[in-house]
């Protein structure tokens, strides 16, 4: 094995400068949203009624119920999940075909809580240069009290947004008040513990390293790039040749480049753009607000760093060595985007019908297959059949059981407790469990051995009524 060969590079710790500029305050509107949406979503009350939880927001795993506002997902209805979530993944490859890396720069939660820590570090201990020479310093009150407070201000901003998660899992004000008073169960705290530490080791240590090292979103979204997905870029043909320029003197023979890289410095990834689209770069375009400011202090026109395609940087290329005149454009309508659109209307089209064909009642059938049918003493043939009844209302419900099909002699529950086919009741918001026992005469019985026939559950209200097919096997009965 080669010594040459370096399979990870150690971390080099990245000291972004901060800056100002049309997407720097894109960010801060970003994460301002984010975050409020993500610390105060368990915090909106939704009343529905007595029998369920007044969380507008909850997964409640023990119910094994998903409660979003005014819809309740009951765990046969977990295909809803999937669906989002593959309209959630095809979304995101249609805006990154558009818009190249625009989640990683301003969505992800990586980028979002590194962001966060970021400014924290920075209003204790201030910009890039104060932060290097605080690190290379020698161990001192200011060094300690500033480092120690970061760490503090990081705890807690990871403590929060570790509770917070748990929150969309249990009633967030009772687990407030358990928290506040160190009464947590084992499993809430160490949710809490485990989200706590791995949001200040990510935003905190790992940073850039998880987008280069970890993220497998980084490694295959080049597959959904071309040439018409906005990247960032440096317009080489006019920066370069780079290199010092004073003020008031010529351009002639200088490119627009002054290389005073300050591009480079608030690059949260550490990356140079001038060389090249790389695939560390997640568009924050920090590096565009920052040469723009440099630009804008020269009187040279902003742009030398922008977000553009591909075709649009190849075409300028192209003029300048040809001389002839270009004109940049993006188009939007291309194959992959009309691809995206019809699969994302598809999925939403499928799951939109299911949603609004949903029913509040739901019933499943099982005909008891040993044995398969019973002769009764008098020759009459008896099936037993398990029904479950699914209330997804929030009020109790009676229903009546009724038989098509076939021209049965009795149809009773099976069991003690004396309930009857005609009223047979489900509590709101639960499942109700039926042992029916269906007696047929015999010269009806054997007109077929196996007789097709329709349950109906007859409820007060139509909406809440429900059928299933099944059969009565009468195999054998002559
Ligand atoms: S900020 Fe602009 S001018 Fe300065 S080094 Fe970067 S590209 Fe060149
Ligand atoms: S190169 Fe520019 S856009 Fe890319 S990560 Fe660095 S600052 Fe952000």
């Amino acid at each position: 094995m080669s010594d040459d060969i370096v399979y990870f590079e150690k971390q080099k710790k990245i000291y972004p400068r901060s800056v100002k500029g049309r997407y720097r305050r894109l960010k801060w509107l970003a994460m301002g949203v984010l975050l409020a949406i993500y610390y105060l979503v368990p915090w909106i009350r939704w009343d529905r009624g007595p029998h369920a939880p007044s969380q507008a927001v909850l997964i409640d795993m023990p119910a094994r119920r998903a409660y979003f506002f005014n819809i309740e997902l009951w765990p046969q209805e977990v295909y809803f999940f999937a669906g989002l979530m593959v309209l959630g993944a095809v979304g995101l490859f249609f805006v990154t075909s558009l818009l190249g890396r625009v989640w990683c720069g301003y969505a992800c939660p990586q980028t979002v809580w590194t962001d966060l820590f970021v400014a924290v570090e920075n209003w204790v201990q201030g910009d890039r240069n104060a932060r290097m020479k605080l690190d290379k310093s020698p161990l001192s009150f200011e060094k300690v009290w500033k480092k120690t407070l970061t760490h503090i201000l990081w705890v807690a901003i990871a403590l929060c947004t570790g509770g917070a998660w748990v929150f969309y899992f249990v009633d967030a004000p009772t687990l407030f008040e358990q928290i506040i008073h160190f009464d947590v169960s084992w499993m809430a705290g160490s949710w809490i513990l485990g989200l706590t530490a791995s949001t200040y080791i990510m935003a905190g240590y790992a940073r850039e390293q998880v987008c280069t090292y970890m993220c497998p979103y980084a490694r295959f979204q080049s597959a959904m790039f071309d040439k018409d997905t906005l990247i960032i870029g440096y317009d080489r043909e006019r920066g370069e040749p780079r290199g010092k320029h004073k003020q008031g003197t010529s351009w002639e023979g200088h490119g627009h480049c002054i290389d005073c890289t300050q591009c480079v410095i608030v690059c949260p990834m550490g990356i140079d753009i001038r060389n090249g689209l790389q695939m560390d770069c997640i568009a924050c375009g920090l590096c565009v607000d920052a040469c723009n400011d440099v630009m804008d202090r020269m009187e040279l026109p902003q742009g030398l760093i922008r977000y553009d395609t591909q075709r649009n940087y190849e075409k300028r290329t192209l003029a300048h060595k040809t001389g002839m005149p270009h004109k940049d454009s993006i188009d939007i309508w291309r194959p992959r985007t009309f691809y995206y659109i019809a699969v994302m209307t598809v999925i939403s089209a499928i799951m939109l019908f299911a949603f609004l064909s949903r029913s509040a009642v739901e019933m499943s059938v099982i005909h008891d297959r040993n044995p398969l049918y019973v002769r009764l003493s008098n020759g009459d043939i008896r099936n037993t059949y398990t029904i479950k009844v699914i209330n997804k209302t929030h009020d109790d419900l009676s229903f009546r059981l009724r038989v098509e099909g076939i021209a049965p002699r009795t149809v009773s529950v099976a069991g003690p407790g004396g309930v009857s086919v005609d009223d047979l009741q489900v509590l709101a918001d639960s499942v109700g469990t039926f042992r029916i026992m269906l007696v047929a005469p015999t010269a009806e019985a054997a007109r077929r051995q196996r007789h097709e026939i329709t349950l109906y559950l007859d409820a007060e209200k139509e909406s809440n009524a429900a059928d299933m097919e099944t059969v009565f096997i009468s195999a054998g009965a002559m």
